[in-house]
């Protein structure tokens, strides 16, 4: 037999289920499970995945056997809902969904009513007894197949011709709505857009069904590749090798007169977690209307009790039991047609962030989920945890904003967050400004948003709109890319050619600034100042934890990720930050850079670097051991005998003194020259030597120590005085020195005799024996290749991915931007490479690294102290590979904990 390319479902049963997704995309599969489990789901069948893989690979050819599979299932359909495709008596009509693995909302297309033509609408009138219905369904046909299939282009003005010929009719008709319009009208707006068709294409438009079914089929799989599916799939990371499944699937009606209806509507709130169906319906209407945002729908949980009592029962009773089916938050699609429901489709919701915390939190509460599952990365993505560190607007602020009349007007609160910013009208505008600068605060303001403003809304702070409703596009995506958004802000009159946004008496150009709350859907003119989110504020003792409800359920996750999680996590922190970094369960500090310490004394490390001989240095360098031994004494105090490690230091001297601080500071010369006891020719003299064409690669890291080893002895001196001060204040403390960029074992050797040595003194001048390891950093690829010998001396290592990735990559991290970002628009890389660890060279490499250490050192503790230690992805890699810690910013540490237990928790 021939491979099975098409699946059927309808009637009670179904050839798939919701374990298919791979083959049936997540619409098909849940439409094969909804019909499974019993609830009324119209007849259709699934074309798979393969063979949009097939299709896409051959010049649009299907594999042997699918015409004939789908001839078969399409008599199946016929059979279970009484209706022949094509009969000019008793016409099936059929829609034509495309449907990925995982769902990319509104990036593809679908296609409505498929099978009306001049005699099937006949055919629909008599059986339906509703001429109004059957050319409304035949308007949007020829509309939808028009744009989607046959592909017709805006004018000149870059206006749709479809809808352009709507609006006037509307205008002429003198209506607001296209249900108003009468049947005559209807009838002429068919035969306009038929026009079009036949002026723009050269020909007339389908009249065979079957040509239609197969047009439509070859569409949705030709939308895989459309332009704006490509941007969404880089965006989140969905392989382009797939491919969608498309589903044929028998229409139901919701725009058969006021007892019909269609709607999306999620089980719990997408923006914040709490209980509850909710959504978007619209009465008498067919489905697209509702998310394309041109009639603003009404709310499920306002309104649809009471217009539809039954049909709400039955809704809320089935999104209950698909809940309980999934154990998750279900997006529901549905359509009532003349009283009863109809289920087209169910998935796992969307959810910001805050909701996501809270719905794995109640769902473990209602006994539905363990903790563990609670954990799940598809449930709670780390990265999400994010939002619940955002700021909030301040109260006072806002109140005075209120008081101060810039309230402007109130919309759905879509996405959780502040964001203040200048307005901006359209994505490319947007897109432009952050390309200018990457810091500037942007709201984005529109009607309602498209696949198209992806871009636009991916660099914006804010989403606000004037139309759609919580199931819209922006709302959508925004809670997906965790942004602050409010939609519906019916108020908003917005004027794309004078770029304002009126509302009352209040106009607000372009560039002007507004504030949103996309807790509460408050839009205020101005700039409102923010303040720290709840997490924050309990963290940081401004708020007692139980007075926020947000913050006990952060907690509680957080406790169920330290149960399962095996990886440590520690901060990469110096100075205030580090108190910051245990508040938010730093298991200690995985990187103290010294010189930001030194940043505060410039003037002596200046000397230092000014100093023409071993004595004078000495002296300049005596000079900031106190600073040093300080700021140790308050990071050793701070972590109470947590681990700290401390990297000596690092960056080219020049950082510290340079052309360019001569040249911005006017006189500093002089009083340099001063301070050291030289000329000032001696200082420019001694800045031009500095001077380096590839800093990144010359004398830095433990090249500085070994050459001047007064800087080393100093910083080594300064810990250990710095480690006896706090033993003897009555706190553990454990320090942990480590040499950077290390690439042979005679640096480290070098480098590690100096700190013992101090070590020595320090100790035998106290009486006093605090115990401290000395370690290195990897972060040169020769290092990883010579950890073996390495080993031998240093007792621990810590990756810098930083430089790792820098130096095996041979990319500068300082100048990758002038073409990373076309590398990854042409998927040279698959990811940013400096975000998230690049496994099969950089990660390659530390395997290595990993493997020579622990041949040498069994117990060898490793650990890893780039950037990358933040970011989930690369958290997971760490897991695998064997790693004891890793460590990141304070704010990611939330991240990397949850990261890590869910590292852990795949791993088994
Ligand atoms: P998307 O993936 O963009 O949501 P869908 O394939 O789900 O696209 O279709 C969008 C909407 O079209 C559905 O929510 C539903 O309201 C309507 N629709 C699709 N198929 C049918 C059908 N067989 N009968 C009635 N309405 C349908
Ligand atoms: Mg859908
Ligand atoms: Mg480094």
């Amino acid at each position: 037999m021939a491979q099975q390319h098409v699946y059927t479902f309808g009637g009670q049963s179904a050839d798939g289920d919701r374990t298919m997704k791979n083959t049936l995309g997540g619409k098909g599969a849940n439409l094969a499970e909804m019909a499974k489990q019993g609830f009324p789901v119209p007849a259709g069948f699934t074309i798979t995945t393969d063979v949009c893989v097939h299709y896409s690979k051959n010049d649009r050819q299907y594999p042997e056997g699918v015409k004939e599979q789908v001839e078969a299932a399409l008599g199946k359909i016929e059979e279970t809902m009484g209706a022949k495709f094509g009969s000019d008596e008793n016409p099936l009509l059929l829609s034509c969904r495309s449907g990925a693995r995982e769902s990319m909302p509104g990036m593809m297309d679908t296609v409505l009513n498929i099978g009306l033509n001049e005699k099937t609408v006949a055919a629909l009138i008599k059986q339906s007894g509703d001429e109004r219905f059957a050319w409304d369904s035949y308007r949007r046909f020829v509309q939808m197949y028009g744009d989607v299939v046959l592909g017709v282009e805006r004018d000149e003005q870059n206006e749709d011709p479809f809808e352009t010929i709507l609006d006037k009719a509307r205008e002429d008709a003198g209506v607001e709505y296209d249900y108003e319009l009468t049947v005559d009208q209807l009838k002429d707006i068919v035969s306009k857009f038929k026009a079009v068709v036949k002026e723009q294409k050269g020909r007339d438009f389908p009249e065979d069904p079957m040509e239609q079914l197969w047009g439509a089929i070859g569409a949705v799989f030709d939308s895989w590749d459309n332009d704006r599916a490509v941007v969404y799939r880089r965006q989140y990371g969905i392989p382009h090798e797939w491919g969608t499944a498309t589903n044929v699937q028998a229409m139901v009606f919701g725009n058969l007169g006021d007892d019909c209806a269609t709607g999306v509507g999620l089980t719990r709130n997408g923006a914040d977690g709490t209980p509850g169906f909710n959504g978007d319906y619209l009465i008498n209407a067919q489905g697209e209307d509702v998310v394309a945002g041109i009639r603003t729908p009404k709310r499920i949980e306002e309104t649809l009790e009471k217009d539809m009592p039954e049909a709400y029962r039955e809704l809320n009773d089935i999104g209950k039991r698909l809940e309980a089916h999934y154990k998750d938050i279900q997006d529901i699609e549905f359509t009532v047609q003349k009283g009863k429901v109809w289920m087209l489709q169910t998935r796992n919701a969307k959810r910001t962030g805050f909701a996501a915390v809270r719905i794995a939190h109640d769902l473990v509460e209602e006994g539905v989920i363990d903790s563990k599952e609670a954990l799940n990365p598809r449930r709670i993505p780390a990265d999400d945890l994010n939002q619940l560190l955002q700021p909030i607007f301040n109260t006072a602020d806002k109140k005075k904003a209120q008081d101060a009349g810039q309230l402007l007007t109130t919309g759905i609160n879509a996405g959780p967050g502040a964001a203040s910013g200048k307005v901006v009208l359209t994505a490319e505008a947007a897109e432009a400004q952050a390309n200018k600068d990457p810091d500037v605060s942007l709201v984005l303001v529109r009607k309602e948003t498209s696949p198209e403003d992806l871009r636009g809304m991916r660099v914006a702070k804010g989403i606000l709109t004037a139309q759609g409703g919580a199931s819209s596009h922006a709302a959508l995506v925004s809670r997906q890319m965790g942004k602050a958004c409010i939609v519906g802000a019916q108020e908003l009159q917005i004027n794309y050619a004078q770029k304002t946004v009126s509302v009352g008496g209040t106009t607000l150009k372009e560039g002007d600034d507004i504030s949103i709350d996309g807790f509460t859907g408050e839009v205020f003119a101005g700039l409102i100042p923010t303040s720290p989110s709840e997490v924050m504020q309990v963290l940081d003792g401004e708020m007692k934890a139980e007075d926020s409800e947000t913050y006990q359920r952060y907690s509680k996750i957080m406790s169920w990720a330290d149960e399962h999680r095996k990886l440590n996590v520690r901060a990469n922190a110096e100075s205030d930050d580090a108190a910051e970094a245990v508040a938010f369960g730093a298991e200690g500090i995985g990187l103290c850079r010294t010189e930001h310490m030194f940043f505060g004394h410039l003037d002596e490390i200046r000397e230092m670097i000014l100093a023409e001989t071993a004595e004078a240095r000495q002296k300049a360098v005596d000079q900031l051991l106190p600073f040093q031994k300080e700021d140790f004494t308050k990071l050793f105090t701070t972590l109470a005998g947590k681990p700290v490690t401390i990297r000596l230091l690092d960056p080219p001297l020049h950082e510290f003194l340079s052309d360019r601080h001569l040249e911005e500071e006017p006189g500093l010369d002089e009083k340099l020259a001063k301070i050291a006891g030289v000329t000032k020719e001696d200082v420019h003299r001694r800045v031009s030597e500095l001077h380096e064409l590839n800093p990144m690669l010359g004398h830095r890291g433990c090249r500085l120590g070994v050459v001047y080893p007064e800087v080393t002895r100093m910083q080594a001196t300064a810990i250990f005085e710095a480690a006896v001060a706090t033993k003897q204040a009555g706190h553990e403390v454990f320090p942990e020195v480590m040499i950077p960029l290390v690439g042979f074992k005679t640096e480290f050797e070098n480098q590690a005799a100096v700190v013992r040595e101090a070590a020595k003194a320090v100790f035998e001048k106290a009486g006093v024996e605090i115990p401290y390891t000395v370690g290195t950093m990897i972060e040169i690829p020769r290092a990883a290749l010579r950890a073996d010998e390495i080993a031998e001396g240093a007792e621990f290592f810590s990756f810098g991915t930083n430089d790792l990735t820098q130096t095996t990559l041979g990319i500068s991290r300082d100048d990758y931007g002038s073409f990373m970002p076309q590398y990854r628009e042409m998927d040279i890389v698959p990811a940013d490479p400096f975000q998230t660890i690049d496994q099969p060279g950089v990660g390659r490499l530390m395997k290595i690294g990993i493997e020579g250490g622990r041949s040498t050192r069994k117990d060898l503790k490793i650990g890893i102290c780039g950037e990358h230690g933040g970011d989930p992805k690369s958290v997971m890699f760490c897991h695998d590979a064997g790693l004891n810690y890793v460590s990141c910013s304070p704010r990611r540490i939330p991240i990397a904990r949850l990261a890590a237990a869910q590292a852990a928790i795949a791993a088994g």
